[in-house]
């Protein structure tokens, strides 16, 4: 009867040398000579591969020519301590079953020193690289570090609705969500489509965020946090932008700025330094290979407090800076990632939060500051990636925000009952967005967004 196989991670860490085991996995390579082979197999487990080594006398030569790089393979054998390096124990093999053969011909991993461009394009298969097993390991990590995070601190996960029928998040292009007749809509008398023919009865999308409903939750559970996918349809064809990607969104009542940005850098500091501990191969083989400085700059976070400043006091800095970017710095526009970068890595070394910033360029849920001129929002910037979290906090007297919303052209009726929280025990509250996958590539060190995510979402791009 075939013994029970044992994941490599707990083979190479946990199973006692002399024992009788069984492993399964995928072949990374075989060398070896005509009396011996020496196989790596790996089963994503664990960066790391346990070494099988094969005594060809013991084998027909046929069956074990099938045991090429990719070929997934069950081995029966003992465990014994290792006499190569790398390796503390490796697997004497008694039998080698080929349990799916992969042609050494058209197998596309062959070789390692693939382009990442590459290997986007065959997504089906790079989860089987050192690569991406590191980074999806480090991405579920992340994953249940988050809901570890809140939990502990009393927060509920509370599900947003991924479709929704508001038209005015106002966080960007909405992709629809419909079930009518593309070739022939139902049409109003003015030729637009009619959307009450349509399955909701009215225009729905996909979320852009789910802040807004998180608000409606926070206003009865006290303090939530979401976590699931939201869309873009803006055609940001950067390396830091997905059409579809995670986001957590907490939203607490009773929160001011200053507990949002408490509570901001507390959750990256606990994820970072969640991620160095429970990933350390990973991220170690990452930083050797791709990027020397990643597990400084991991650290870094972790140990220094986040720059905080006001967005009219970072405005003065960069005006100041001497430095040429490409998009002009004035009071009142939008800051580029370049200035952010330049104020992360080069002018505080640090991360930053930025604060207080003109209301023209901040959604209409920010809470105004006396002035008038600017509103309670937060952004924190990151090395290497500019803006990884946004948010504020939130207008909660009615009329104020009405107002707000009157000015700003939105349909009021569409929020009704955004405002109608307003007007029964309303509170302050405050809240915000963290990009997961920009949180991924920050703690990866990849270069690329679409490389942090299974299967990418961007502009022409939905082939898996
Ligand atoms: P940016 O200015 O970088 O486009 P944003 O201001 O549109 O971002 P928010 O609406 O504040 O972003 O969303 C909150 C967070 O979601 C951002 O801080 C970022 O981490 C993440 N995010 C926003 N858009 C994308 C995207 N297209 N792909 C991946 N993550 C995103
Ligand atoms: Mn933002």
């Amino acid at each position: 009867m075939a013994l029970k196989h044992i994941s490599v991670k707990k083979l190479l860490t946990e199973a006692t040398p002399g024992s009788e085991v069984t492993a399964k996995g995928w072949v990374r390579t075989r060398r070896g000579n005509k009396n011996v082979a020496f196989i790596h197999l790996n089963d994503g487990s664990t960066i790391n591969n346990i070494q099988v080594v094969a005594d060809l006398s013991n084998f027909d030569e046929e069956a074990i020519k099938a045991v090429t790089t990719g070929a997934c393979i069950g081995v029966v054998g003992t465990l014994v301590a290792s006499q190569g390096q790398g390796q503390s124990v490796e697997i004497q093999a008694k039998t080698i079953e080929v349990i799916g053969e992969a042609d050494a011909e058209t197998y596309p991993l062959q070789k390692k020193g693939h382009s990442m461009e590459f290997l986007r394009e065959i997504a089906h298969l790079r989860p089987r690289t050192n690569t991406f097993g590191a980074v999806f390991r480090i991405r579920h990590n992340l994953a249940f570090a988050i809901h570890k995070f809140f939990n502990d601190k009393g927060f509920f996960y509370w599900h947003s609705p991924i479709i929704t029928g508001s038209d005015a998040e106002g966080a960007g292009q909405m992709f629809r969500v419909s079930v009518l007749d593309d070739k022939n809509p139902p049409l109003n008398e003015d030729k637009t489509v009619n959307y009450e023919e349509d399955f909701f009865g009215k225009k729905a999308s996909l979320t852009v965020s789910g802040q807004l409903e998180g608000e409606l939750g926070a206003m009865g559970l006290g303090l939530i946090y979401t976590f699931g996918p939201t869309f873009r349809a803006e055609n940001s064809n950067t390396a830091r932008h997905l059409a579809e990607f995670w986001m957590i969104e907490p939203e607490m009542a009773f929160y001011e700025l200053e507990d949002n940005m408490d509570l901001a850098e507390e959750m990256l500091q606990y994820l970072v330094k969640y991620a160095l501990e429970n990933c350390a191969d990973d991220i170690k083989f990452l930083n050797d290979l791709y990027d020397k400085e990643l597990l400084s700059r991991l650290d870094f976070v972790v140990n220094n407090q986040f720059q905080r400043l006001t967005y009219t006091e970072a405005v003065e800095i960069l005006k100041s800076s001497g430095k040429k970017f490409e998009f002009k710095v004035d009071w009142g526009t939008d800051l580029q990632s370049e200035h952010e970068r330049y104020l992360v890595e080069q002018h505080f070394k640090k991360p930053v939060i930025l604060t207080n910033y003109p209301k023209d360029i901040k959604a209409f849920y920010m809470k105004a500051d006396e002035d008038g001129k600017t509103v309670r929002a937060m952004d924190v910037l990151f090395p290497g990636i500019g803006e990884i979290i946004g948010g504020s906090q939130r207008e909660e007297d009615h009329d104020k925000l009405l107002a707000r919303i009157r000015e700003m052209g939105i349909d009021e009726h569409e929020l009704w009952w955004y405002l109608d929280i307003r007007k029964f025990g309303t509170c302050p509250h405050a809240g915000f967005g963290l990009g997961f996958e920009r949180l991924v590539t920050f703690v990866t060190g990849m270069s690329n967004i679409r490389d942090v995510v299974p299967f990418p979402r961007f502009p022409k791009s939905a082939e898996f």
